[in-house]
């Protein structure tokens, strides 16, 4: 390991074998903290060449289970997404993707700080099961082409033990590493398929669109090497998606866009609608056309509404939620919130808001914790809106009135008002294949 540390401080590749002993040893515990937190480290500053990526991953996907979903069709895709605030794309695409004929074998994760988890927006559906075994997983799959279901606990080991010492040392935030991680997962995971949403903006992990590019390029190549169909797609987190933030929230505002018209916010609906074209296109189903006008068909005909209605019932939860959304419990105290001025939202540090959505009860400081899954926010308006003094600006929902004047004051700090319109940001960046 000593030897292995110092190459990489001096900045020389390591081998595929050095790669595969480090993450034996750690995985098995023969190699100490100490000595992967150095070369964490040393990986941050002297980075990774695709080589030595592509290794890491194929370590991290080979450390714990393999999913196999080769008895399936070859229309089996997994989507992913970097992360951000009000994120509910996976519960409006999985089912559009499924509707229109794709086998979408999902395992997601919860939310942790900022970040919400599609894992816990489902678990807001009474009774809803995110823990199955791998045989329930894979009759699901066969019978609806559907299923979305919490990381099993042996999916890349590796990646799991690697991600935790990452977050104490803050090396986090390396491209090689992030691709590896997400990656490994995705391998492990089995589907021929895998359609990356990578964010940028304020409230993604890449602040910078230029570091979003470089991540997809490098999830998109090991992805191909790996002999899976694999593209990337560029998207804006420079405010929240939608206008619901907070777990049963979410489900009911892609409920809504699922029911055809009743969608309030023009930018989720048209990103859903893309990201579930680019899956179909992906799968091989036909042209972007050909794959926009099934998407539109799965939304207008019902059948995607249906096929999560489905799912959710096969997966133990109450169906009735997802055809009535209406009978999601309310937050114990709902907070409506005016615009204490006039004039265009300029920006928003979609990070401070998700932030905010936390501090309410939406989610989570640290893995493991509570939340309250009715907890959120609703924004009245956003980026780009003129708003005067005394409009609804945003609706506050939690559990506990306590929580509400910090995190309002962390919602207010989060919002910049101007005399002048701004810019918007393009709602794709573009993409990569
Ligand atoms: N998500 C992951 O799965 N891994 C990372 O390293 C960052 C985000």
């Amino acid at each position: 390991m000593y030897e292995i540390i110092n190459k990489k401080k001096r900045g020389l590749p390591l081998s595929a074998d050095e790669i595969n002993h480090v993450v034996q040893g750690f995985t098995t515990g023969h190699v100490p903290d100490y000595q992967i937190s150095a070369l964490l480290m040393a990986i941050y500053f002297n980075e990774m060449n695709p080589a030595e990526t592509a290794a890491l991953t194929m370590a991290m996907a080979n450390s714990g289970d393999r999913v196999d979903l080769s008895m399936l069709n070859d229309k089996t895709i997994d989507k992913h997404s970097t992360g951000g605030v009000g994120d509910k794309t996976t519960l409006v695409v999985a089912p559009i993707a499924a509707a229109a004929g794709l086998t979408v074998a999902k395992m997601s994760g919860r939310g942790l700080g900022h970040t919400g988890g599609t894992i816990d927006k489902l678990e807001s559906i009474p009774g809803f099961r995110v823990h199955l075994s791998g045989q329930e997983f894979l009759e699901q799959l066969a019978q609806h082409g559907l299923c979305i279901a919490g990381q099993s606990t042996n999916l890349a080991p590796a990646d799991k033990k690697i991600y935790a010492l990452r977050d104490a040392t803050a090396t986090v935030d390396s491209i090689p590493l992030i691709a590896a991680s997400v990656m490994s997962k995705k391998i492990a995971a089995g589907a021929k398929h895998i359609l990356l949403d990578v964010k940028t903006g304020s409230g993604a992990f890449m602040k910078e669109k230029q570091d979003a590019e470089t991540l997809a390029k490098t999830m998109v190549e090991i992805g191909q090497n790996c002999g899976r169909k694999t593209a990337a797609i560029i998207t804006d987190m420079s405010a929240p998606l939608g206008r619901a933030i907070g777990n049963s929230l979410e489900v009911v505002e892609s409920v809504q866009l699922l029911q055809s018209d009743k969608c309030a916010d023009p930018r989720l609906d048209a990103l859903c609608r893309t990201l579930a074209a680019h899956m179909l296109s992906l799968a091989g189903v036909g042209s972007m056309v050909e794959c926009e006008a099934k998407v539109n068909h799965a939304i207008s005909s019902g059948a995607a509404l249906k096929k999560l209605a489905d799912i959710v019932e096969v997966q133990g939860g109450d169906r009735s939620y997802i055809e009535n959304p209406e009978k999601f419990k309310p937050a114990a105290h709902i907070i409506p919130y005016p615009s204490p001025q006039t004039g265009y939202i300029y920006a928003m540090d979609t990070e401070g808001i998700g932030l905010a959505a936390m501090a309410l009860g939406a989610g989570r400081i640290n893995p493991g914790g509570n939340i309250d899954h009715s907890a959120g926010i609703l924004l009245h308006a956003k980026t780009g809106d003129y708003i005067r003094e005394g409009q609804p600006l945003a609706t506050f929902h939690t559990g506990s009135v306590g929580k509400a004047d910090a995190a309002i004051a962390k919602f207010m700090a989060s919002i910049r008002f101007e005399d002048v319109a701004p810019q918007q940001c393009p709602l794709v960046y573009g993409a990569i294949f």
